[in-house]
């Protein structure tokens, strides 16, 4: 009688049926090599962010602080505006360049699963896509092509996916980005109220009608940005908070994870108990270097022909 569990094929016919633009061989890349997606439409989007809070920086200096009158509010406005643009763009720097969590590619191989030690009757799933053991909760980016742990989702803004090990960054980057629009925004208020009452020649370097374009400018980006983060930080806390990715609130299934509490999702992701380190972008998350589940470097053997692997009962 067959068994209606399925077996390890034997490693010698699957290569014939392996589809070389899909299954390239195992790739070898450290946790901590550089990562950086090669995809078109996310460079010019992130180069775009940047540009944005270039154009928001020179707006803040050349038209409203340098010709400002009061020396302690220039140095008191330029210096926090400056430390939270530079918090902001090195968050973004870090999410964009951080491996989300990526399964090493090929690694759905024999030899790998026989690693794992999992019990017999259990199920494994390989991503046809990128050939790898997928771990529960990681998805199949497109983008990316890899499995991302806790995928949250593809963020173009920052060329990355947003996962398991660069989520904080991407808060970060939303908070400071959040705080850098209000910033500006009380700016040109201040700003707008001061000229009123004064000279418009003297309240800027630039041509009355310069300044005021540039300012509108300014507010209209700052208006936007403000929106659009306080909805993306609102929802990747809420995502922490309550251990659920975007992609698993999306699909609206039952969770087959242990959920954590509140405060544990936020120390996990943020990587330890609460310290100004959570708001570093400088800082790793090094409470997440998860040892229970040993990844290969070098995923040995042949891919395994099976999307779903069920452990046998009985070993042969
Ligand atoms: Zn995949
Ligand atoms: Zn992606």
């Amino acid at each position: 009688m067959r068994s209606p569990v399925p077996r390890f094929r034997d490693v010698e016919r699957q290569a014939s049926g392996l589809e070389p633009a899909h299954c390239l061989p195992p790739c070898h890349e450290r946790q901590n090599n550089m990562w950086f997606i090669r995809d078109a439409c996310g460079i010019v989007c992130a180069i775009i962010t940047w540009l944005l809070v270039v154009f928001a920086e020179v707006v803040v200096l050349f038209v409203m602080l340098i010709p400002s009158k009061s020396l302690t509010y220039s140095l008191l406005n330029g210096t926090l505006f400056n430390s939270l643009a530079f918090l902001a763009l090195a968050s973004h720097f870090r999410a964009m360049c951080t491996d989300p969590g990526a399964v090493p590619k090929g690694n759905a191989t024999k030899e790998y699963i026989e690693s794992l030690q999992l019990k017999p009757g259990q199920v494994v799933y390989k991503c046809p896509k990128c050939c790898s053991i997928k771990p529960d909760r990681a998805h199949h980016c497109s983008v990316c092509k890899r499995c991302i742990r806790k995928m949250d989702h593809h963020c173009p803004w920052v060329n990355n996916c947003v996962g398991e090990n660069n989520q904080k960054y991407f808060v970060l980057f939303t908070m400071y980005i959040f705080l850098i629009s209000l910033h500006s925004l009380v700016m040109v208020v201040f700003h707008f109220l001061y000229c009123f009452e004064d000279d418009w020649t003297k309240c800027s370097t630039f041509s009355p009608p310069a300044t005021v374009i540039l300012l509108i400018l300014l507010c209209f980006e700052g208006l936007l940005f403000l929106i659009f983060t306080s909805v993306m930080f609102g929802t990747q806390i809420h995502s922490i908070c309550t251990d659920e990715t975007g992609i698993e609130k999306l699909k609206r299934e039952d969770p087959t994870w242990e959920k954590t509490t509140s405060w544990e999702a936020m120390k996990f992701a943020f990587g330890g108990p609460l310290s100004m380190t959570w708001f570093s972008p400088f800082t790793d998350l090094s409470c997440q270097k998860d040892t229970s589940d040993p990844v290969p470097m070098f995923p040995q053997g042949e891919i395994i022909e099976e999307d779903v692997i069920e452990i046998p009962l009985e070993p042969h």
